[in-house]
């Protein structure tokens, strides 16, 4: 969607709350440019729409922390794969900027992918190794998209400080550790995951799921609960508290899973023994839907 440069404004808020929408990478990063002119703190918050109450806990953390918030807005073509739902991905462009206005955000960036890849892609970043861990072993260069994307956005808003969802475990691996290699000056700031009232988290994604499959879909929390539990008992064997949660799957043959792991967060390697921080990830299919989601043991 190309929305034109424009104010939006809601008549119930005052107009000091008014949010910026810019389609074009110069007039986002002269925004960020003339925040920084006065002495702002520049937070950015990456998105792909269709936001929920997941993504706004991460741009009522950059509020918190920030005197300038931007919010991108755009579905990254590549880092979905050819199988993948790139076409039908929900988009609700309109309706998340009425929520981002109400936040107080400042600048929306919503490029259109004409703009942010003119000429195709002929320059990636590629994290190597920690990329084909957990999801990158099933969605080959999804991490090579999500590390090239962050970077240009990064190059865009040129932020001091930018939030990530703790919900997308393996994608805070990979830019932590693409900001150390490459020196990027942006500190990662990871928000925890957020779940409706019985478990699930929540995800865009979640809105594919009929009624059953919405059901089907909390075997994913379920399992990592159990992991929980288990380890908050005592139990500190790897395939013990695998195979506690491979349990559950096996009791809810309507969930395909495809990976249940505990590993290192930075990483993302098996760990010999399971002990505090330990990542335990997981990821299933639900009818077509691909789920994911994950603990860390404290
Ligand atoms: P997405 O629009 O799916 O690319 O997500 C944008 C950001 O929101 C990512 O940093 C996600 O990790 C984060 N996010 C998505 N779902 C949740 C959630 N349930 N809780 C916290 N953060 C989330």
């Amino acid at each position: 969607m190309t929305v034109r440069p424009e104010t939006l404004r809601s008549s119930s808020l005052p107009s000091a709350s008014a949010m910026r929408i810019y389609n074009t990478i110069e007039q986002m990063r002269s925004a960020s440019r003339a925040a920084r002119s006065e002495d702002k703190r520049i937070g950015f918050v990456p998105t792909m729409g269709a936001l929920h109450e997941g993504h706004l806990s991460l741009v009522k953390a950059a509020k918190a922390q920030s005197d300038f918030v931007a919010v991108s807005i755009f579905v990254n073509p590549t880092q979905f794969g050819p199988n993948e739902d790139f076409a039908r991905y929900p988009r609700s462009f309109e309706r998340d900027c009425q929520l981002l206005e109400v936040e107080g955000v400042h600048a929306v960036f919503a490029p259109a992918v004409a703009e942010m890849y003119p000429g195709g892609e002929a320059t990636t970043v590629m994290v190597h190794g920690i990329s084909e861990k957990l999801c990158g072993r099933s969605r080959p260069g999804h991490f090579h998209g999500v590390a090239t994307v962050v970077s240009k956005l990064f190059h865009i808003v040129e932020p001091d400080c930018a939030f990530f969802g703790q919900k997308d475990a393996a994608q805070v691996a990979v830019i932590r550790r693409m900001v150390r290699d490459l020196d990027m000056r942006a500190e990662i700031m990871v928000c925890p995951i957020v779940r409706e009232a019985d478990g699930l988290a929540l995800s865009s994604r979640n809105a594919y799921l009929d009624a059953e499959q919405r059901k089907t879909a909390l075997v994913l929390s379920r399992s990592l609960r159990e992991i929980e539990q288990a380890f908050g008992s005592g139990e500190r064997r790897v395939a013990k508290l695998i195979e506690i949660g491979q349990a559950l799957f096996r009791q809810t043959p309507a969930a395909r899973l495809e990976y249940l792991e505990i590993v290192d967060p930075d990483t993302l390697d098996p760990v010999p023994q399971v002990a505090k921080r330990s990542l335990v990830a997981v990821a299933a299919f639900v009818g077509g839907t691909r789920l994911i989601d994950n603990v860390l043991l404290a």
